[in-house]
């Protein structure tokens, strides 16, 4: 099989037209290609009204290893790329192909290989705590080499832990331990349901974690599109049939279950307790908790687990019709079936020496009450498979460092972040009015430092309600600021985005984790053996894809420890 890159097509090219193409770069007849599949296809929106779409192939033909050696070369792993001859020549040397720089080169081997398999008889099983994206795929993994992990979840299975998530949505309830941050799942079960990353992946383990989410119920093209996204409702039944396929490998996944302590033996992890007082042995456990268990943080710290505060970003969700986002995105082309809604990403580098970006942007989604603490108001995105609601929403947020929690924390303690992200989510749960509706400003009177007294065109979705205010109090000066001057360099880039109606819920303060679970290159906590800290809370990813992929990690590194660091089978 070939692998063909960077073939580039006009949005509403026929069928034919590809075969075509293919045909000119290989410099082969269409009778040639057996057949073809796409790798990837991805977009390049830039000119307006002509917008293009680019393909990675595979491709089946007799004539592989002719063309290989006249357009590519002859490596057999994929791991090595090397660059093929412009693919605009055909071989009698004519120019025939769409204009491109792509290559030719074998198709790369991305099936998933276990590190190993586990013995007939293991004396403890691994531990899992957590089950989003990261304890998922631990889990998995783990399961499918015959460890039969024991996963121990705070939260309930996903349809209970539904209902509950809608308590506070529609009831005002929070049910601190089943709630948008806790339960089967994890944070990203109500959500975009986006699964890209910047992540460099060199053993393809994100291909394995697609491929998983398909055969659980994903669609198909998350498989190529370069944007993959499912939306909330599909991951909710394909959570449901990952536990299922991980019981049937003999795995235990265990609801309602909340670790409150960990037992270390000079350095040696050898079992946690959980909140009902049960007791179980393990000397490795996976601590997959994302990033809002600041109970178990604390646990952690004190119990001489090592940790460090580390970066990450605070804001507000911001609010557009998506019309606006596809007209300055796609032109004359907005609302193409193959473009879907349109999304976004911006950067501005402030006076101030701040940085501030959008984040997590859900196309034609709604803003979510995404607290998991009583008398806490924080905001997140999320949105359906077919992104058809009225507004485009993102988060937009400024960097901030250990340095900035001092005034909320200066005892140096790892935990400090946290002490910030509660200050301001108590704040704006005060600004809302004290019953979990979140504070909103229209962009216009954000900018004029004027508090918001009537809503525009700009309807918010946050439930269960906005109460207008001026956001300037919900967070830091220099945050405020950094925004303020952020959002009219952003209309620069997307004509309307400052527009005075837009609207602006707070807080966002969960982008990811304020600390840092720190683990060696063999994946244990620097200095607690058998205690492998993984995913988004323990600062090692950010995302469902980055997560996930980090579950495998860990579940590689547990698989490693246990069977004495074979190699890779
Ligand atoms: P989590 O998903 O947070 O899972 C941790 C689990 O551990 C939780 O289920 C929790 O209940 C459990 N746990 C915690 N403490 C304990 C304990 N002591 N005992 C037992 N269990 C415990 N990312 C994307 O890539 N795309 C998106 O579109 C997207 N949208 C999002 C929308 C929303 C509303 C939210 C909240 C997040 C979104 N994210 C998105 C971020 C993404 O969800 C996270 O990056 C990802 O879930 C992190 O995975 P994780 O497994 O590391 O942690």
């Amino acid at each position: 099989m070939l692998r063909l890159t960077d073939l580039r097509l006009p949005l509403d090219h026929s069928e034919q037209a590809l075969t075509d193409a293919i045909a000119a770069r290989l410099g082969i007849a269409a009778a040639d290609i057996a057949s073809h599949s796409i790798a990837k296809r991805s977009y390049d929106a830039r000119k307006r009204g002509g917008i293009e779409l680019i393909y990675s192939l595979d491709i089946d033909t007799p004539r592989e290893a002719e063309v290989l050696a006249r357009l590519g070369a002859a490596e057999t792993d994929g791991a090595a790329p090397v660059a093929g001859k412009p693919a605009s020549r055909t071989p009698a040397g004519k120019s025939s192909a769409p204009a491109s720089t792509g290559k030719v080169l074998p198709t790369p081997d991305t099936a998933y290989k276990f590190v190993g398999r586990a013995p007939a008889s293991l004396p403890l099983r691994p531990i899992v705590i957590g089950m989003g994206p990261c304890g998922l795929f631990a889990a998995l993994i783990l399961a499918q080499m015959g460890f039969r992990p024991i996963v121990l979840e705070r939260g309930k299975a996903v349809r209970e832990r539904t209902v509950d998530t809608f308590g506070l949505w529609r009831k005002r309830v929070l049910n601190p331990e089943s709630n948008v941050q806790f339960g089967e799942g994890g944070a990203g079960t109500f959500s975009d349901g986006k699964l890209y990353s910047q992540i460099s992946d060199k053993l393809h383990h994100g291909r394995k974690v697609l491929t998983e989410f398909v055969q659980a119920g994903a669609p198909e093209e998350i498989l190529y599109v370069s944007k993959p996204h499912i939306g909330t409702f599909r991951l909710v039944s394909m959570v449901e049939n990952m536990r299922a396929t991980i019981e049937s490998l003999g795995g235990e996944i265990r609801f309602s279950q909340r670790v409150d302590d960990v037992l270390i033996e000079n350095g040696q992890v050898r079992g946690v307790v959980t909140a009902d007082g049960q007791q179980l042995r393990a000397d490795h456990v996976v601590c997959a908790l994302g990033h809002s268990a600041r109970d178990t943080f604390k646990m952690l710290h004190e119990r001489g687990v090592y940790m460090e505060a580390k970066p990450f970003s605070i804001g507000f969700r911001i609010e557009h019709p998506q019309s606006l986002i596809d007209a300055a995105r796609f032109g004359p082309q907005a609302g193409h079936p193959i473009l879907g809604a349109a999304d976004y990403k911006l950067v501005h580098h402030c006076r101030n020496g701040r940085s501030v970006y959008s984040f997590c942007m859900c196309p034609g989604g709604t803003v979510v009450a995404a607290a998991s603490e009583p008398g806490r108001v924080v905001t997140n995105g999320m949105s359906q498979y077919s992104r058809n609601e009225r507004n485009a929403n993102a988060a937009i947020v400024v960097g901030i460092s250990p340095e900035d929690y001092k005034p909320y924390d200066d005892s140096g303690s790892p935990l400090a972040g946290i002490a910030l992200q509660r200050h301001w989510e108590a704040q704006a749960f005060a600004l809302g009015g004290g019953e979990y509706e979140a504070p909103g400003q229209r962009v216009g009177d954000f900018l004029a430092g004027r508090a918001s007294t009537a809503l525009g065109a700009v309807q918010p979705s946050y439930t269960p309600g906005v109460r207008l205010s001026d956001l300037s109090a919900s967070l830091p000066d220099y945050a405020i600021a950094a925004i303020r001057e952020a959002l009219p360099a952003f209309d620069k880039q997307i004509k309307g985005f400052a527009m005075a109606d837009a609207m602006l819920t707070g807080v966002e303060t969960r982008t990811s984790s304020p600390l840092r679970i720190t683990r060696g290159v063999d994946g244990h906590s620097l200095n607690t053996r058998g205690l492998f800290p993984a995913g988004e809370g323990a600062g090692y990813a950010g995302g469902i894809l980055s997560a996930a992929v980090d579950g495998i990690k860990a579940a590689e590194a547990v698989a490693m420890s246990l069977l004495g660091g074979i190699d890779r089978a």
